[in-house]
């Protein structure tokens, strides 16, 4: 027989609970158990979320039977009601005999919003703390403000756990957060995030400031909170079981930033090079903000991506001359003493895939495009001796572009007259499934086209190419060098380019399948046939991913 909970039992097992505690949904007890089931033996942490259920008392004796066959898990009995977030729409005195419930059929644990702890009788608290583990909560889906005055109410009633979460509306209220759980958790038991996509950070990093541990959704799709990451990610990509105080903390800072492969690539660099670091996606919407976390966190580098790679500049004490001649600085390196040091990984992120492929000295390059990606390209491949050529939707900024870098000016109507070794698209045209191309199939008269969209793979401009027998270089291959090289700058090591490029191909044809099931009417397409003898991708398909526990 398992048990009987209590609150002593869940304080003997605060010591052997996973950091990840999974909330699992389902409108039905199958639907919940057979999430549940999948999920409890690699994470023996469960929140059941009884208020998803669509008739919670009637589905309790299934769960009392999957819960006695997991003796070693701990499951937490979450019957959030309405006003406070959840979906249960019965009264306080409903939760409170639906707790009760569940404290007899194996739960170790029950949240109970403050709310309705205020609501019952000082009896109906006590019995229930008798009974079961007490996890009090308090959400606030707005603000990260005032916790102190919050965790004071809280702590007015006992618990075992104190579970304290508020939004995150900019990256500094994560900092707010962990100054609270780091005040705190030597003399309670608490679990602390900030809720949002601006909350990633307390979501990592805030096990390591106290909170004992931290929630996460089974799967995407199925988060029962703004901004919840899935668990496998927290473990797999993020690696929180071996965050500790030495972990240093790196990230993508930019507005937005939600869909970077950043953190997939950087992340896995790491794991692979054994470097004790965490990387994760700031969505920054002001530079102040952003380095305000840079200071508080600390955190030791940034990769910067729009609309800051100009900005930052202001805020750098040095920064290497190629940024400067560029005037736009995609990496940050912060000193011990707080300095922040500014580098331009993008001209490598150009350069070394064509170094690999060609003599630069003798090639001639037609850029198109004069924006930042252009201006790396363009002062990149004129140090290395090419003849480099630019043309623009607005020519006069590729004639400003052209007379900076010594390059030539080619006006569209004369594109298609001209021979290239390589022609690069440097803007936007073919991302996110666009059907144009920058340039025409006329205009293509090249033995490369390198395509710095990488995401889609398979671009109008590729599939033209492709259609042409021209040899097409992935943008994916600049997303890569460009990451290897902040990759050496922060750590000294050789970057581990082959999984780097490996992680990034298998997420971008993972959002591929997605987007095929979003839009289930259109044609399945296959991959891009991009030319595959280059030692980005030899590496890539040689590379071998840790396997995922599953
Ligand atoms: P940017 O500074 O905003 O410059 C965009 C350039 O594209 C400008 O020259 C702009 O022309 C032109 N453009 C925009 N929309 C256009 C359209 N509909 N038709 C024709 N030209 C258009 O952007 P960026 O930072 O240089 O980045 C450009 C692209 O490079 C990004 O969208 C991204 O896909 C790619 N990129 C890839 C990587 C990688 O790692 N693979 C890294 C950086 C960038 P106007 O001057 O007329 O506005």
């Amino acid at each position: 027989m398992r048990e009987t909970a209590s609150a002593y039992a869940s304080r003997i097992r605060r010591f052997r609970l996973p950091r990840v505690c999974i909330a699992v949904v389902g409108g039905d007890a199958a639907t919940m158990i057979e999430r549940a089931e999948s999920l409890v033996r690699d994470n023996p942490l469960l929140e059941l979320r009884l208020d998803y259920l669509a008739q919670p008392q009637a589905a309790l004796p299934k769960i009392k039977s999957f819960i006695e066959l997991h003796p070693e898990a701990t499951f937490i009995a979450t019957c959030r009601r309405a006003a406070n977030g959840g979906k249960f729409k019965g009264t306080v005195a409903a939760q409170l005999a639906l707790l009760r419930k569940a404290s007899e059929i194996g739960f170790l644990l029950a949240d109970l919003e403050l709310q309705s702890a205020k609501a019952l009788k000082p009896d109906d608290l006590k019995d229930l703390y008798d009974r079961i583990g007490v996890i009090i909560s308090y959400h606030d889906f707005r603000t990260t403000k005032k916790l102190d005055d919050q965790f004071a109410e809280m702590s007015k009633f006992p618990a075992d756990f104190y579970k304290l979460v508020s939004t995150a509306t900019n990256l500094h209220d994560n900092v707010v957060m962990m100054k609270f759980l780091e005040a705190h958790a030597a003399s309670h038991e608490i679990v602390g995030l900030c809720m949002g996509e601006q909350g990633i950070i307390s979501r990592v990093l805030g096990v390591r400031a106290g909170s004992v541990f931290t929630f996460g959704s089974a799967i995407r799709g199925e988060e029962t909170a703004p901004g919840q990451v899935p668990a496998w990610e927290l473990r797999d990509v993020y690696r929180i079981d071996t965050v500790d105080q030495a972990t240093q903390v790196y990230g993508v800072a930019g507005d937005p930033v939600a869909h970077s492969l950043s953190p997939v690539m950087m992340n896995a660099a790491f794991r692979r090079e054994t470097v004790n670091a965490v990387y994760l996606a700031l969505h920054a919407k002001t530079l102040k903000d952003l380095l305000a976390c840079v200071q508080e966190i600390p955190i030791r580098g940034l990769s910067v991506t729009m609309p800051y790679k100009q900005e930052i500049l202001e805020a750098l004490q040095n920064s290497d001359p190629l940024t400067k001649q560029i005037g736009a600085c995609n990496t940050v390196v912060r000193g011990a003493g707080g300095q922040l040091y500014g580098f331009n990984t993008d001209v490598a992120g150009i350069v070394v895939p064509l170094e690999q492929r060609m003599h630069l000295a003798d090639s001639r390059i037609l850029i198109v495009g004069a924006g930042g990606a252009a201006r790396a390209g363009a002062f990149g491949l004129k140090a290395k001796g090419a003849e480099v050529f630019l043309t623009n939707r607005t020519p006069e900024k590729a004639q400003v572009l052209a007379r900076q870098t010594k390059a030539k000016y080619l006006k569209r109507a004369d594109v298609a007259k001209q021979q290239f070794d390589v022609i690069i698209n440097a803007t936007p045209v073919g991302m996110n499934g666009g059907k144009q191309a920058p340039l025409n199939e006329n205009e293509l008269n090249t033995k490369y086209v390198f395509d710095l969209v990488y995401n889609p793979a398979e671009t109008a401009l590729v599939k033209v190419a492709l259609a042409r027998q021209i040899q097409v270089i992935p943008g994916l291959e600049m997303f890569v060098q460009q990451g290897a090289r902040q990759f050496e700058i922060w750590t000294g090591k050789p970057a581990p380019i082959a999984e780097m490029g490996y992680v990034v191909s298998k997420a971008l044809e993972r959002q591929a399948a997605e987007r095929i099931v979003e839009e289930p009417k259109a044609a399945v397409r296959k991959p891009a046939k991009t030319e595959s003898r280059t030692p980005l991708r030899k590496a890539a398909k040689k590379a071998s991913m840790p396997a995922r526990k599953k």
